[in-house]
């Protein structure tokens, strides 16, 4: 068996499926880490959101020593009709923002900055075969609001692992047989992915919806309820 963990331009994908990126479900972001960061605060992750770039957002992850982790992502759809160019987007967000300004104010930039691609969830692919498995980013399974897709990826390679034992244990590797894991993995994301895309397309399309979702969220009552899922 070849199990495809490796990440988004996984190899194991483009060898062994019709695997095509789809600008409506794939994200481009880039990422960089400064130091001497002014007014971090450490137990909060900071999220800018502009309604230029929607869906998307920029992010300013605080790290010990007033070091922080700043990056910018958006649909690559977004990025390929309006020609944007990241990096050069990414300065213009912090010009734009006074409290980004202020904060990297200081600042230096600590190495390069770096460019990946996010393949989301909100479309079904291919993740099994004849003696294969895709898991993680190689499976797209990044969210398509957040684009986070750590947490998935672990969980995807449980349940590949699970899988592989049965494998193993039956003797069978071929495809019919593997579709079993491509089930179990859209039986637990599947949902969760069409909640996450209509959310996605419900931002961009009516960009209001934000401002009513921080208000809200900002209430006792939903600040309770949301911090049972931190
Ligand atoms: C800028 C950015 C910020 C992000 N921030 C977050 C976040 O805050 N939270 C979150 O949950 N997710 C975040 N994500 C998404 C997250 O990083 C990925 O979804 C996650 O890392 C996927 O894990 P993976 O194991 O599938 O792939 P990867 O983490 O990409 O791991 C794949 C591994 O395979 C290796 N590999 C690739 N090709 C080969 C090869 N030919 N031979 C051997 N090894 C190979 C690579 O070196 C790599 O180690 C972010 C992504 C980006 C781009």
């Amino acid at each position: 068996m070849v199990v495809g963990a490796d990440g988004a331009q996984s190899i194991v994908n483009k060898q062994l499926t019709d695997y095509k990126i789809d600008l409506q479900h794939y994200g481009g972001a880039i990422r960089a880490y400064y130091l001497q960061v002014e007014g971090l605060e450490t137990d909060c992750t900071e999220v800018y959101i502009s309604k230029k770039h929607l869906p998307g957002y920029f992010w300013l992850f605080p790290l010990p020593n007033q070091q922080a982790n700043a990056g910018f992502g958006m649909l690559s759809e977004h990025i390929s009709k309006h020609r944007i160019n990241l990096k050069e987007a990414f300065y213009r967000f912090i010009e734009a923002s006074p409290m980004l300004k202020d904060k990297l104010k200081n600042s230096t930039l600590d190495g390069k900055i770096v460019g990946f691609g996010l393949p989301f969830g909100s479309k079904q692919v291919q993740v099994s075969g004849a003696h294969f498995l895709l898991l993680g980013d190689a499976a797209s399974l990044v969210d398509p609001v957040t684009g986070e897709g750590i947490g998935n990826a672990v969980y995807s390679g449980k349940l590949a692992a699970e899988h592989l034992l049965e494998c193993f244990k039956q003797q069978r590797f071929d495809a019919a047989f593997n579709e079993s894991y491509s089930q179990k993995l859209y039986a637990y994301f599947g949902t969760e992915f069409r909640q996450r895309t209509f959310l996605q397309r419900s931002f961009t399309k009516f960009p209001w919806l934000l401002d009513v979702g921080m208000v809200l969220g900002n209430t006792p009552v939903v600040k309770d309820y949301l911090k049972k899922f931190a």
